[in-house]
């Protein structure tokens, strides 16, 4: 082996663009036709904002990690790159940066600004993970607004629409009326709030409300059938207030007569449970908001107010008319739309909707390994709650078009054949006539939920729709707890709808990034970090430990400069290691070597690590791999072993140098490995000081179980305590460390003495059996706590007197049970607890140290 000089310091600004510049994308290519066991990430597309933040980050850390160990591993992995590009957040950027509305420009014209910031940011997010040394397979990169892909998206609609489940209806459904568009539970946000619950007369029941601007959309009252203070009304026809319409008196079990007066009113729709009784009870339909949260014409004289001043304005009123004769403060959770936080409302207009099955949603879960395993929960509890179907279109324009016409003479929907795709009807004909003959046709103008895009991610890595050989179902879903929800639900559903199978093998679920202060970053709070910035300060490798060892994998963790700091430090030490041990491999080769016990110790311990390592990666442990390794090369390796070898790497007996040397040669080596995937960059630079190619195309270092032994380890744990009990006693007595001891004597079972003697500088003589000991008193302390008190002025005289008088005599004394001493021309009796005694030990006639180290006893001569 050749050796250059190293840098004192390791500087990652210069060694990571270096190596980034080294590495060749192909060696991340997934190979379609390879031998090797798949491995297939569906990673999470991010939106394209241009900003990749440290939640992401974070994210995509434990995904490389993953990623560069199982190509370790032996497996063919496949690291694709998406991008979610459809949505509002864009169309509301768009908007803003032209000063248009959606509405002013032709549709093509207004997707086409879409797509070119898009583009931009998107080129602007890969720039930084390029730079974090993310092992992208950039040549399974997929971006949902390009025709391949969303033409992916309408196959799968269509396919799904073809076995009937996806369906378009009449259903009420969540509605935002400001983004003016349908949305899915999933983006419906819940906040605390208070609101007024209005008392009323509602001809001869009083009812009370929330909602007093939704009364000319009430179809029925209910009470409870328990409840007998109604039970004549029910069946009764009666008035509604303000806007006379007749509506019945239903009796229903739901109804709590102990909220209110016992009385409710039902309107389309105030909440989810009047949509369950307006289908269940078979009620009629009335409009009283339109799209845009405005009052209709059945509103009467409201109508055209916003909602907010409707609700102002017949409270007024109802008070005014005596009508509304109590108000009470309420507690309440209002659902909230997740993209402006404008209050939802429900409203039925004609939706396509994709049917739940939340059976099968549980049970191709529970065929899934959730990492952690309690995640599960998450995604059961939401599957149980669902109301309605899941609603698939949207009024918008940037998103995928859903492939279906109308014919204008019969109404017929005219849904796309798959093999018509891609296309937007708004710009394309169908190239069939309607089954009426007709062929003049209306495009299908609303879009599908980006979600539609999102949940076949899988699908889309596995080649479904572009190779006859899918490889579903991926082995790893990767994400955050916050979209378990969506992500995860809607990828089961879609998979399973399309193909039968699950979508992966294995979920791996990330928490949230917080501040430093413990709150979630954001910029009123000020705590925002950006991972770029932390690059810039510390590089890469310093920012990726932070996310390995940050926390475990599943709960969410705090960003931490001192983690930064410490993954630094790290660096700095190992590669300090690194640069003393090179020069000693000089013309070194690795082959056989006679070990000693410390050698042996050592590789037992390293063995034990790649078991350990290899088992915690297995499992998402990032955090126990991490600290491992650190722990492993920081004690065991660098305090320990290195100071216990050095001896042999400067002498002369070249077997015992040998053993030495390929000790620290699989260590070093294994340990590059080990650290591939948390910082590739620095273990490449250290690689490459032992081989010739990149440690990211070697392999993940095997265990040596031969080299596992107890007794081994148990032998060199005793050198080792041996060694530091002996530095110990020398720098207690102020001497250097390499200062020479003269004879040392151990008792005790121990084999090897060489590296203790070699590291201590003393000549070292085993024998078996116990020391005999003698103990001689040398000198007497005073005990001043003892005698000050009690003699006061008189103390100093005594004190003195002890200190001249002879030792031994004094200790005769003390064990007879009184010491008499002269002091001040009296004779003074001392207790024997008014003095201890120095006492010095001999051996063999020598006076001696003794050092206990546990069965075995170090004896220093003097
Ligand atoms: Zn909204
Ligand atoms: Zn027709």
């Amino acid at each position: 082996m050749s050796v250059t000089q190293l840098p004192k310091e390791y500087n990652p600004q210069e060694v990571e663009p270096r190596w980034m510049g080294n590495w060749q994308d192909s060696m991340n290519y997934f190979d379609w036709d390879s031998k090797k066991p798949q491995y297939i990430i569906d990673t999470p597309p991010p939106y394209p904002t241009g900003n990749f933040h440290i939640g992401n980050a974070l994210n995509w850390c434990y995904i490389d990690f993953v990623a560069r160990y199982k190509r370790m591993r032996g497996y063919n992995v496949m690291f694709p790159q998406g991008w979610d590009c459809h949505g509002l957040p864009t169309e509301v950027k768009v908007e803003e940066i032209h000063n248009i509305t959606k509405n002013q420009v032709p549709r093509t014209e207004f997707r086409q600004l879409c797509e070119e910031l898009t583009a931009g940011n998107i080129e602007k997010m890969r720039n930084t993970m390029r730079r974090l040394a993310f092992s992208i397979d950039w040549s399974n990169e997929y971006i949902t607004m390009k025709p391949e892909y969303y033409g992916k998206t309408q196959h799968s609609f269509v396919q799904m629409y073809n076995k009937d489940l996806i369906y378009r209806s009449d259903h009420p459904n969540n509605w935002c009326p400001r983004c003016e568009t349908a949305i899915a539970f999933a983006e419906v946000e819940y906040e605390a709030r208070q609101t007024t619950l209005n008392y009323f007369h509602f001809d001869k029941l009083d009812v009370a409300t929330t909602r007093p601007e939704l009364l000319a959309a009430c179809v029925a009252v209910a009470v409870s059938p328990d409840d007998d203070r109604y039970n004549e009304y029910v069946g009764q026809e009666i008035e509604v207030p303000v806007f006379g319409h007749k509506v019945k008196v239903l009796s229903d079990s739901e109804v709590d007569p102990n909220f209110g007066t016992g009385v409710v009113m039902i309107c389309t729709f105030g909440d989810k449970q009047d949509v369950r009784w307006w289908a269940e009870l078979g009620l009629p339909l009335r409009k009283a908001i339109d799209k845009q949260g405005i009052m209709t014409s059945i509103a009467g004289k409201y109508e055209g107010m916003s909602l907010g001043d409707c609700k102002e304005a017949i409270t007024k009123d109802m008070k005014d008319a005596g009508i509304i004769y109590e108000q009470e403060t309420l507690d309440q959770n209002v659902g909230l739309c997740w993209r402006c936080k404008t209050p939802i409302e429900i409203l039925s207009e004609r939706q396509w909707f994709v049917k739940i099955d939340a059976d099968d949603i549980i049970s191709k879960s529970s065929e899934i390994n959730w990492a952690p395993p309690y995640m599960e929960v998450r995604l059961k509890n939401w599957t149980s709650t669902m109301e309605w179907d899941w609603c698939i279109s949207r009024q918008r324009i940037f998103a995928t078009p859903i492939p279906v016409w109308y014919c204008d003479e019969c109404g017929e929907v005219m849904v796309a054949k798959e093999e018509w795709l891609p296309l937007d009807p708004n710009i394309s004909q169908p190239p069939e006539a309607c089954k009426c003959g007709s062929t003049s046709f209306s495009p299908e103008e609303d879009v599908l939920d980006t979600w539609m895009d999102s949940s076949i991610t899988a699908l889309n890595a596995a080649g479904w729709q572009s190779r006859d050989d899918v490889r579903m179902p991926t082995q790893l879903r990767p994400q955050g707890h916050d979209i378990i929800r969506t992500w995860t639900f809607y990828s089961i559903l879609r998979s399973s709808a399309l193909t039968g199978l699950r979508p992966w093998d294995d979920i791996m679920i990330n928490g949230m990034v917080l501040g430093d202060d413990g709150h979630k970053m954001s910029k009123s709070l000020g705590n925002i970090v950006m991972p770029e910035e932390v690059v810039k300060e510390y590089g890469s490798d310093a920012f990726r430990q932070w996310a390995a060892i940050g926390g475990a994998t599943g709960s969410d963790i705090m960003f931490r400069w001192k983690d930064v700091v410490a993954g630094n430090r790290f660096q700095q030490k190992l590669w300090s290691i690194v640069r003393f041990c090179m020069p000693h491999l000089e013309g070194f080769q690795p082959g056989e070597a006679q070990y000693r016990t410390i050698d042996r110790w050592l590789l037992s311990k390293l063995n034990t690590l790649i078991k350990e390592a290899t088992a915690s990666m297995d499992a998402y442990q990032f955090d126990e791999t991490l600290k491992n390794i650190r722990s492993f090369a920081w004690d065991t390796l660098a305090d320990n072993y290195i100071e216990l070898v050095k001896s042999r790497l400067y002498g002369d007996d070249a077997e015992a140098k040998r053993a030495a040397q390929q000790t620290l040669y699989l260590t070093v080596d294994a340990l590059a490995k080990m650290l591939a995937p948390f910082i590739p960059y620095f273990a490449d630079e250290v690689f490459s000081q032992l081989h010739d190619h990149s440690v990211h195309t070697d392999a993940w270092p095997g265990v040596d179980e031969s080299a596992i032994d107890a007794a081994a380890e148990g032998s060199g744990e005793q050198v080792k305590e041996i060694t530091a009990a002996i530095r110990r006693f020398k720098s207690d007595k102020g001497m250097a460390l390499n200062a020479p001891l003269g004879r040392l004597r151990i008792y005790g079972r121990i084999g090897d003495v060489a590296d203790i003697a070699g590291t201590v500088n003393a000549e070292i003589e085993v024998v078996a059996g116990e020391p005999e000991f003698e103990y001689s008193v040398i000198g007497v302390k005073p005990n001043m706590s003892v005698i000050g008190p009690k003699f006061r002025d008189k103390a100093g005289a005594i004190i003195g007197a002890l200190k001249s008088a002879d030792a031994a005599t004094i200790a005769e004394q003390a064990a007879a049970g009184a010491i008499f001493i002269a002091a001040g021309g009296e004779t003074i009796t001392l207790e024997p607890d008014s003095v201890a005694f120095e006492r010095e030990i001999l051996s063999e006639g020598h006076a001696v140290d003794v050092l206990e180290v546990g069965a075995v006893m170090v004896v220093v001569e003097k």
